[in-house]
């Protein structure tokens, strides 16, 4: 085959050193191609730009933390599935397996379901942070338990209060400078205390 480059020299198999783009980044790969003698002009063949693919796939894989087209590969292979069941077991369509696989680059949520369903430390992984977060959100709950406890909303205090309001904590010296109705009816509860209120209380003890 002729050099389409120079139109002279002729292309030989050889490693090549290619590039090739995923989502507007570029990479490069060395892989099986042909190479110019002449100008030194380096391309792929039909068949070989189907691995060149698969090669800046998985590059871009690679450098986002995917896995790439054969660790799904291998993963289906671990588990004894054929694509079709594969595809079955992750809820998706057999052409995207074989794509995947192939070169096509899947997303990061189907990324995160296969190492789920595949990867039985990336299942315990996400198990055990599951049980952090359950576990978090309890000692929350338990927290606020100790927070309700330590500063009651106003209404609580403000019963306390009312509920505090009792012959027995209200100071006589209060009592006698209250008017002439409320003092009566706290001396008479207070009189019942005995003779320390009643002295107390002064003027008020007579009613
Ligand atoms: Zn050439």
């Amino acid at each position: 085959m002729t050099c389409l480059e120079c139109g002279i020299g002729q292309m030989e198999p050889s490693r090549v050193s290619l590039t090739g783009e995923r989502h507007g980044e570029t990479f490069r790969v060395d892989m099986n191609g042909l190479r110019c003698q002449e100008c030194g002009f380096e391309t792929v063949d039909s068949d070989q730009s189907v691995e060149l693919t698969r090669l800046v796939s998985d590059a871009y894989r690679r450098a986002h933390g995917l896995l790439t087209g054969r660790e799904i590969c291998e993963k289906r292979g671990q588990l004894g599935m054929s694509q079709e069941v594969f595809a079955e077991y992750l809820g998706t369509g057999v052409a995207s397996v074989k794509r995947w696989e192939t070169g096509k680059i899947q997303d990061r949520a189907m990324d995160e379901l296969i190492r789920l369903k595949t990867d039985a430390r990336a299942a315990r992984k996400n198990l055990q942070s599951l049980e952090q977060v359950a576990l978090a959100s309890q000692s929350t709950a338990q927290r606020r338990k100790t927070e309700r406890r330590m500063h009651p909303p106003a209404w609580t205090s403000h019963r306390r209060l009312r509920r505090g309001t009792s012959r027995h904590s209200i100071n006589p010296e209060y009592v006698s400078a209250l008017p002439f109705a409320v003092s009566s009816v706290e001396a008479g509860y207070n009189s019942t205390l005995g003779s320390r209120t009643a002295a107390a209380t002064g003027g008020s003890a007579s009613f």
